[in-house]
C-alpha cells in the first residue's frame, strides 16, 4: 500500500488495461487510474489499441507478460468469448465479456460487469425490478445486459420496444432458453400496440444511442399520456447528463435515473475483480465528471464511447 492519492509506476506495478480499436477516446484510464491511487494500490491501468485481426495474439501476450486484467470494448467483447480458459454465467449468457480477470496461475476469465452497473443504477433509484414490468427501447449490445439483469432480478415482464422487431425477436430467442420467471415480448414501436405497453410499464430503459452527443435532440419515441406518472425512466446514455429522454420525463413527473452510475459501477465491479478491493465510487464518479467536462470544453458536439 502506498500514500494515499500517490501513484508510482515501479519494477512492481501491476498491469491493468483497456482493450479496443480505437481506445484513444476511453475515459476508463482515468477513471480506474483515479480509483487506484485513491486505493493506495500497485496497480496501473492503461489504454491498449488492438486491431480485430490480432486479438488472440494480444491475448495471449497480455496473459504471458503478467497482466492482472483488463476491460474489453469494441470491437472486442463478443469474440474474446473464443480467446478465454473460463466465462462466468452472466457473460456466457449474455454472450459479451468486458472484463478479463487473469489470476496468478494465469487462468484467464471473462466477466460482464454491465449487468451489475446496470442494476447499481436502479439501486440508487430504490427500484426493485422483482415482479415489475419494463419497457426495454432498443435491442442492440446494452440491451443485452439490461434484460439479463432484469431477468436476473425477477422482473415480471420485459419488453423490447425497437424499430427493428424482427432483430429483436432473434434476442428474445437467444435469452428464451435461460428464462424461466419472466415473460419476454416484442413490440414494434410505430405500431399502435406500444401504448398499451407503454400504460403498463413500471420501467422504461432507453438503450438506444437516440439522444446521446452530437444527436443532442434525438429521442426514441415516448406517449407521455400513457406512460404512468410512477414509473421510472432510465437512459444508459452518460453524456449529456440529461438527454431529451429525461428532461422530458423530468417534466411529465417522472423520477429519472442517467448512465452515469452504470458506467461508474461496471468499472468499479471490474475493478474489485482484479484488486480484491472496493474502489472508491465517488472517486470514480468525480474522475470521470471531471473527464468529460474537460473534454466537452474542447469538442463540445463530440460524440464518444467508454469502457
Ligand atoms: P448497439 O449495440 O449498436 O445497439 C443500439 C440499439 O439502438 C439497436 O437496437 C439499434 O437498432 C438502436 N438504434 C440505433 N440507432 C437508432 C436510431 N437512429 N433509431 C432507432 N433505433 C436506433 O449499441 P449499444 O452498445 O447497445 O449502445 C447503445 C447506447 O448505450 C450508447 O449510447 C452507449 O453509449 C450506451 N451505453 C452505455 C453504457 C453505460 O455504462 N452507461 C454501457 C453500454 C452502452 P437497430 O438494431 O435497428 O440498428
Amino acid at each position: 500500500m502506498k500514500e494515499e492519492g500517490a501513484m508510482q509506476i515501479t519494477g512492481t506495478t501491476k498491469n491493468l488495461g483497456v482493450m479496443g480499436w480505437p481506445i484513444a477516446h476511453s475515459l476508463s484510464p482515468i477513471i480506474q487510474n483515479a480509483a487506484i491511487a485513491a486505493a493506495g494500490l500497485d496497480y496501473v491501468y492503461m489504454a491498449l489499441p488492438v486491431e480485430p485481426e490480432d486479438l488472440e495474439a494480444a491475448v495471449i501476450g497480455l496473459r504471458v507478460s503478467h497482466f492482472r486484467g483488463f476491460n474489453v470494448t469494441i470491437p472486442h467483447k463478443q469474440n474474446i468469448l473464443h480467446c478465454l480458459e473460463e466465462v462466468d454465467e452472466d457473460a456466457a449468457i449474455i454472450g459479451a465479456v468486458n472484463t478479463v480477470a487473469i489470476d496468478e496461475d494465469f487462468l484467464i476469465t471473462g466477466y460482464n460487469t454491465d449487468v451489475t452497473g446496470f442494476l447499481m443504477g436502479l439501486e440508487e433509484k430504490a427500484f426493485d425490478p422483482r415482479g415489475k414490468n419494463v419497457v426495454i427501447l432498443g435491442a442492440g449490445g446494452a440491451a443485452h445486459a439490461v434484460l439479463w439483469g432484469l431477468v436476473k432480478r425477477g422482473a415480471a415482464r420485459v419488453t423490447l420496444a425497437v424499430r427493428n422487431p424482427e432483430k429483436a425477436q432473434k434476442v428474445v430467442a437467444h435469452f428464451a432458453p435461460h428464462v424461466t420467471e419472466t415473460e419476454l415480448r416484442v413490440v414494434d414501436w410505430t405500431a399502435s400496440a406500444y401504448r398499451g405497453v407503454l400504460s403498463a410499464a413500471d420501467l422504461l430503459v432507453n438503450t438506444t444511442p437516440l439522444g446521446m452527443l452530437p444527436k443532442l435532440d434525438g429521442m426514441p419515441p415516448v406517449d407521455w399520456e400513457a406512460l404512468r406518472n410512477e414509473a421510472l425512466v432510465y437512459d444508459v446514455i452518460y453524456t449529456p447528463a440529461e438527454t431529451r429522454l429525461l428532461r422530458e420525463a423530468r417534466e411529465h413527473g417522472h423520477d429519472i435515473q442517467n448512465g452515469e452510475t452504470m458506467l461508474v459501477g461496471q468499472g468499479a465491479a471490474s475493478f474489485e475483480l482484479w484488486t480484491g478491493v472496493k474502489p472508491d465510487f465517488e472517486v470514480m464518479r468525480k474522475a470521470l465528471r471531471q473527464a468529460l467536462e474537460e473534454r466537452n470544453k474542447k469538442r463540445p458536439l463530440a460524440a464518444f464511447c467508454i469502457s
